[in-house]
């Protein structure tokens, strides 16, 4: 309790020590080296911000404007058009100044005498990275980064309409559950997650100067129960992999399938696989479909759902622009209607690697990839084949993956079920009530 108290108390001069005189290393005990008369002796604080002593200067903070430009914000601040055309040329190699956004937050340094003109202007060109540029003798440009820091989080929550709803209500940024829904996406579908269906996952978060949250790293370990049935997820560098990182179940089983379940990062099957289907269009005649279809918008990235090469690239005739791939002596692929094809006849392709975009080539009536797989060269309904697994750890990689996954998984197991922190809290609610 004590030394939580005096490291509060300290901080802000121990930085202030670290930052001008490093004579205290971060093993130190500040209680040891500095006595009260010191620190009342301590002098005032020096703020620096982008590298620069801000009391030195005249500071303005702005955003750019509709109708802004570099030049207009620098002469607008005193800087006349000869010396920004200088500046502008000079700094072009790391900081384009034609391509400043509106909305985007800059800072003008000014001299603190009476041409009050600016010196320095910096540019944030998004949360983590900014650009300076110092013009106060001679012209200078660097792009520099805000110090971030990488917190772990862990979470827990509980499905009550869809996934990025629930991370919404949770105050978590919805990129936790799109790649939640990543490490999942051979073992669970999450367009068919019921309500009651709850996870807990523990990932990283980059945060600018400690507060600004800057984005998702990565997952290291999940839970997801669904329907009842659990599924672990543990993030695991496996060097015989190309890419090497993916994620294994407790086992060491891998969670990739051999194929994925669609060709697309959010599977919604618009129409099924199905020998016996009647279109009204045709007069209710049997105009089988041995495809399923999988609605996406326009433009939407088509995955190869299994490694393979590419057999035929082309467009023609009701297929539209179409892709078929083989993946091996048993199984072909095949993907219809594409608005652009990416891969080329003979290119060996990965799972999950982008062969094309959704489009709405050939005979279709709206935007959608027609998914079509070869079984000895027929096609049959995927959801009914017995797919392989794609192969588990090797024996001599689970110690190292035991190492990494004992730990997560305790950590997981100690993170409370968001029904039971509410419990909790209920119960305690309760308490005290009684203790009134
Ligand atoms: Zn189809």
């Amino acid at each position: 309790m004590t030394r939580i108290l005096i490291f509060v108390k300290i901080k802000p001069l121990l930085l202030l020590l670290l930052s001008g005189l490093l004579t205290i290393s971060c093993g130190n005990n500040p209680e040891d080296t500095l006595t009260p008369e010191e620190i009342y002796s301590a002098p005032p604080e020096v703020v620096k911000e982008y590298g620069f002593v801000l009391d030195d200067f005249t500071v303005e903070r702005d955003t750019v404007q509709k109708g802004d430009s570099f030049g207009k914000i620098l002469f607008d601040a005193n800087v006349d058009y000869a010396t920004i055309q200088e500046i502008s040329d000079s700094v072009q190699p790391v900081f384009d100044t034609k391509r400043i956004r509106v909305g985007k937050p800059y800072v003008l340094l000014k001299a603190k005498d009476t041409t009050n003109a600016a010196q320095v202007f910096i540019y944030e060109q998004n949360k983590e990275d900014y650009v300076v540029v110092d013009f106060q003798n001679q012209i200078k440009a660097a792009a520099r980064k805000h110090p971030t820091t990488v917190y772990e989080r862990e979470i827990s929550g509980v499905i009550n309409s869809n996934l990025s709803s629930t991370f919404d209500d949770l105050g978590v940024s919805v990129n936790v559950a799109y790649k939640m829904a990543d490490v999942y996406a051979w073992t669970i579908d999450f367009f068919k997650l019921q309500k009651g269906d709850r996870f807990k996952v523990i990932y990283d978060e980059r945060f600018v100067n400690d507060s600004i949250p800057a984005g998702i790293g990565n997952i290291k370990a999940c839970l997801f129960e669904h329907n009842g049935r659990e599924v672990y997820a543990f993030r695991f560098k496996n060097d015989s992999l190309p890419g090497g990182v993916d994620y294994y179940d407790e086992t060491g089983k891998n969670l990739r399938r051999a194929f994925l379940k669609g060709p697309l990062q959010f599977n919604r099957i618009s129409s099924r696989y199905n020998l016996k289907r009647r279109i009204k269009y045709y007069g209710y005649k049997i105009r089988p479909h041995k495809g399923t279809d999988f609605a996406g918008a326009i433009g939407t990235p088509i995955l190869a759902t299994a490694d393979g090469t590419v057999t035929k690239s082309e467009r023609r005739g009701g297929n539209g622009n179409y892709v078929k791939i083989r993946h091996n002596g048993t199984y072909e692929t095949q993907y219809l209607h594409m608005q652009k094809r990416n891969v080329k006849v003979g290119e060996f392709v990965r799972q999950g690697d982008i062969i094309g975009t959704i489009g709405m080539t050939g005979n279709t009536g709206g935007p959608h990839v027609c998914y079509r797989f070869w079984k000895n060269g027929k096609q049959v309904d995927p959801f009914k084949q017995d797919l392989p697994d794609s192969e588990p750890l090797a024996t001599e990689l689970m110690p190292a993956f035991d190492s990494i996954r004992k730990p997560l998984k305790m950590q997981l197991d100690n993170i409370p079920w968001l029904s039971e922190t509410l419990d909790d809290a209920a119960e305690e609610a309760v308490n005290e009530e009684r203790l009134q």
